[in-house]
């Protein structure tokens, strides 16, 4: 299918590995120009490289860490207007609800609410302006049912939920969609490093951990990057103009939820 979005450019943040990088080589695969953001700089250069390789497309990368001021001010000023924004940033940690101060959810906060939004109000105006625009936010499944020990995520995540609700049914109007794209268990190295230290928790193998949580997703597996990516690039492609304000779940079906 020919998304029609070739030649457009996307600003696609916290994207040299996992989810975002997927979202990446699909909007790449389809023919849009990107600005990519990581902190490290190895990885963002050879992500980059292999997708020009790859798709042909240009692609200008920005080292800096998306959730301070400064960083992200930085990244705004590398990509420019934009067509397509996808925003992503890494999860916070996982713990216990009694433990956590006031500076943990702030930090939370600042990281999957506050960034998010802060991109959203710097790319929407020129988006509104041209009459065309897309947005995809990288939330998680726990928008949907909460994981007990990511109450950070669960609380941060809610909030921007919140915030997309309300916009994204303000700047319809002008062409622009907003929608958030919920992961469950992806194939990616947060998720590799979790398993890692469960197996070590609970003194068993890695395979354990991984044939234990498979049992509870329908499709028995975990997500692939690659698909993830490919389904937010048809949300930011032009057949999806009446998708507005929505939750898209890419779980394998693991939301045992009837809507
Ligand atoms: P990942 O494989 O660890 O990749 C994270 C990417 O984001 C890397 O490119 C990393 O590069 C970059 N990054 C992290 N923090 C950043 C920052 N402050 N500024 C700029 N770049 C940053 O993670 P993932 O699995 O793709 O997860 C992406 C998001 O989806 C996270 O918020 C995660 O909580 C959420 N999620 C993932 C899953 C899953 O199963 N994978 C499930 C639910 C939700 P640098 O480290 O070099 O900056």
């Amino acid at each position: 299918m020919d998304l029609g979005i070739s030649g457009k450019r996307a600003l696609v943040t916290a994207s040299s590995k996992g989810l975002g990088r997927g979202c990446a080589e699909a909007l790449a695969e389809a023919g849009v120009d990107l600005v990519l953001n990581a902190r490290g700089e190895e990885a963002l250069s050879a992500t980059a490289q292999a997708i020009r390789d790859a798709h042909g497309v240009e692609v200008t990368v920005l080292a800096a860490d998306i959730v301070s001021e400064e960083g992200r001010a930085a990244v705004l000023e590398a990509a420019g207007q934009v067509d397509i924004l996808v925003t992503n940033a890494g999860g916070p940690p996982p713990g216990v609800w009694s433990d956590w101060s006031r500076d943990d959810f702030i930090a939370a906060l600042e990281a999957n609410m506050l960034t998010p939004i802060a991109l959203m109000q710097a790319m929407l105006p020129g988006m509104m302006e041209k009459g065309w625009g897309r947005v995809v936010n990288i939330t998680s499944q726990s928008v949907k049912a909460p994981i007990p020990a990511l109450g950070l995520s669960n609380s941060a995540r809610a909030g921007l939920t919140g915030f997309v609700a309300g916009t994204s049914r303000q700047v319809a109007q002008h062409g622009v969609t907003i929608n958030n794209l919920l992961p469950g268990a992806h194939d990616t190295d947060r998720i590799d490093a979790l398993d890692r230290a469960a197996a070590n928790t609970q003194g068993t193998s890695l395979e354990d951990v991984r044939a234990a949580k498979f049992k509870t997703i329908p499709v028995r597996r975990y997500g692939t990057a690659a698909e993830f990516g490919r389904t937010c690039a048809f949300l930011c492609s032009q057949h999806a103009g009446y998708i507005v304000g929505q939750n898209i779940l890419a779980d394998g079906g693991g939301i045992n939820a009837t809507l």
